[in-house]
């Protein structure tokens, strides 16, 4: 035991030190960049003063760390400086003034192609031809970065502006001006030089992540169970983990064969996280499998001409192509930490950067759901509504539901005699937001800012980057007029739009137009999709309901809380095991999963080493997504109590969009007076358990 450990770490130190190596050789400055730096500071000192020093030793270094040999020799290094240090507040004012102008125009423009020419996949507009495809797929704005650094744009914004960590933005942040936000927002643009190899090996590993995953499915009709008893009806095909996740929950409502179904799939789930499932199984309908005993045969009856991969029938085990995936991500994923100063990790730039929340604070707030008292308060009460003890696929337990007194069909038919078109939608837009507690003036505004296109999806909202342009609303319409389904999401892109345009045209300086990030967005949307029966002049949802729902939503929470501690504890296992095989990933996931299992789920579901935490498919593409999910629903929770608090959405949904994009907590505090947390969730679960207990 003691020796294999020695040997481990050995490796690890050996890995360690060759990485640093690495580093060190890559980020090498010219040799020439010490005595330049150091006769820059004297000359810009002694022609600026005193009082820029700070601001001069800051910008040098700041250039110098991204300065390549390519970019030029000390003589061309040093006339660059002196002709773009802004030495004075006016020439500062100026710069900034341009930059936030002109960057605004370049992202504007840049989005409006890409809307232009995503335009033909995205609305109800005849046939998506090939060409209209590869027209979708182009990013006009792909090279920027790197142009702004060959021309210099970036350096001069490095050599003027601030580069900032995550904690300095939660330190200092809360005193800082507009427009000092405003400048850490400018340099954040320039903050890390990703040569373009290692972008390209970073989305192509990605790719080939999400094509294994997306051919990831099981034939639910060649799944036995015992002998020869078939479950599942001919032709299903179920994704994993979504499809096979939503089988499970529509089975509650199968009296009959509902548990052996759930408990099937659950098997199937645990075989794919430890890679015992047999490889033939995969996408295969021309197999039979018994999860169970793991007996793969031909296929004894047919429901699908589909040949699956040719193999021979057998069960040898999938070879951990899984984790390969996944070590495939992380391996390309560090490729960009050296060139990423400020967040030298995929952890780092997923929690400093993305989320602008500390990984120890979000690890934190998930522990304090997962073992808050109101997890087994929960758990009784759907123990009591389900009349069994709970099994571990009940994570996924879906009967908390807030029952309508309209039927859908009902729904249906008032919303298509109200919504026969999207121009009768676009043109009602003024009057629902006058029923959220808008002005009239402040509506006529907002949907001034609104056009409605009819959606080939099921609808999204794309907003504008530059003020002369306006947000798009993308809705469903058939040709019998809008269903109620179509409404419900038109009222929840609606919320998108508004707060879009509010935090563009609205926010003191654009270079801080937005929100935090998408959990805010969303939860802003949720809070117009929540009030859609007002909206139809019916009456709101009831207590009862609403108890119904937050119960919902604290259990898909607890759940997600648990895949989001995994998928976090499986990036650092890599990160501190570079040289791992695929195979010592799939064990070290499996036993992560069961270690998160077995603290917070256990004690609930009555057994231990549970495997089902590591099956969401986002772990193996999605580089460290997993924790968006629980966070957003403690953000949405939070926005949505402080909404009622105020009782009028209108101004109280102006008032919170306008602060735009700073640190979560910032926005968070000027929204509610508290950062981001689950108290909120928690109070709400509270009192809907109280609500829902008879
Ligand atoms: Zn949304």
């Amino acid at each position: 035991m003691h020796a294999i450990h020695l040997i481990g770490l050995i490796f690890v130190l050996l890995a360690v030190s060759l990485e640093a190596q690495e580093t060190r050789i890559r980020a090498a400055q010219p040799a020439w960049m010490a005595s330049s730096l150091a006769k820059m500071e004297a000359d810009l000192t002694a022609k600026f003063g005193d009082a820029q020093k700070v601001r001069i030793q800051r910008g040098l270094r700041q250039v110098s760390e991204f300065w390549r040999m390519e970019d030029g020799d000390a003589a061309s290094f040093e006339e660059f400086v002196r002709a773009n240090f802004a030495g004075d507040q006016a020439a500062l004012d100026t710069m900034f003034d341009r930059y936030q102008r002109l960057l605004e125009q370049l992202d504007g423009h840049m989005h409006e192609i890409n809307r232009e020419f995503r335009q033909q996949s995205d609305l109800d507009a005849g046939p998506v031809l090939s060409f209209d495809e590869v027209f979708a797929g182009y990013d006009p704005a792909a090279h920027v970065i790197d142009d702004f650094f060959n021309n210099k744009l970036a350096f001069i914004v490095l050599l003027n502006f601030p580069l900032t960590t995550l904690d300095q933005r939660l330190r200092e942040g809360p005193t800082w001006t507009r427009r000092q936000w405003a400048e850490v927002r400018l340099g954040q643009r320039f903050d890390k030089r990703i040569p373009a190899d290692v972008n390209l090996a970073i989305a192509q590993a990605g790719a080939e992540a999400d094509s294994y995953i997306a051919q990831y499915n099981i034939w639910m009709y060649h799944l036995l169970h015992n002998q020869s008893q078939r479950l599942f009806p001919p032709k299903m095909r179920l994704l994993s983990h979504w499809n096979l996740r939503d089988e499970i929950k529509s089975d509650y409502a199968d009296t009959q064969t509902g548990l052996a179904k759930q408990r099937m799939i659950q098997q199937v789930m645990e075989r794919i996280v430890t890679q015992t499932i047999p490889e033939v199984v995969i996408d295969n309908p021309q197999v039979d499998w018994n999860p169970y005993t793991n007996e793969v045969r031909p296929a004894a009856v047919k429901d699908s001409d589909s040949s699956g991969k040719g193999q021979a029938v057998a069960n040898s085990r999938e070879p951990d192509t899984r984790y390969a995936e996944l070590l495939g991500t992380f391996l390309a994923a560090r490729k960009a930490d050296p060139y990423s100063p400020t967040a030298p990790t995929l952890i780092d730039r997923r929690f400093d950067e993305d989320r602008e929340l500390p990984e120890t604070r979000v690890k934190a707030m998930l522990e304090q759901v997962l073992s808050s008292p109101l997890v087994s308060q929960t758990a009784k009460l759907i123990q009591s509504r389900l009349g069994r003890p709970l099994e571990p696929f009940d994570v996924w337990y879906n009967g908390f539901r807030p029952g309508s007194k309209y039927s859908e069909a009902e729904l249906d038919a008032i919303v298509a005699k109200k919504y026969p078109t999207p121009e009768a939608y676009q043109k009602d837009i003024p009057n629902l937001l006058i029923k959220l507690g808008f002005s009239p003036e402040r509506a006529q505004y907002v949907a001034n800012n609104i056009i409605v296109d009819p959606a080939r999806g099921s609808g999204h909202a794309m907003g504008a980057e530059m003020r002369s342009e306006k947000a798009h609303l993308r809705t469903r319409v058939e040709k019998t007029g809008m269903n109620y389904k179509g409404f419900n999401i038109a009222v929840h892109e609606m919320g998108h739009n508004v707060e879009q345009t509010f935090s563009l045209n609205d926010v003191d300086y654009t270079l801080l137009r937005g929100v935090p990030n998408t959990a805010f967005t969303e939860a802003l949307a949720f809070v117009f999709q929540g009030h859609d029966l007002e909206l139809l002049g019916l009456p709101a949802p009831d207590a009862k309901a609403e108890a119904e729902k937050t119960l919902n939503d604290f259990w898909g929470t607890y759940e997600i809380a648990g895949v989001a501690l995994v998928d976090m504890d499986v990036w650092h296992w890599m990160y501190d095991h570079p040289q791992a095989t695929p195979r010592q990933l799939n064990d070290a996931t499996v036993q992560i999963a069961k270690g998160v299992w077995n603290r917070y789920y256990a004690p609930v579901f009555g057994k231990k080493d549970v495997v089902l935490l590591g099956i969401y498919s986002h772990m193996i593409d999605s580089f460290l997504y997993l924790p968006d999910y629980p966070i957003g629903h403690l953000i949405a929770f939070q926005i949505e109590e402080q909404m009622k608090k105020a009782g009028n959405i209108g101004p109280e949904f102006e008032r919170m969009a306008k602060m735009g994009r700073v640190t979560p907590d910032l926005w968070m505090e000027n929204a509610t007076g508290k950062p981001v947390g689950p108290q909120a969730l928690l109070e709400a679960t509270e009192r809907a358990l109280t609500a829902a207990n008879p």
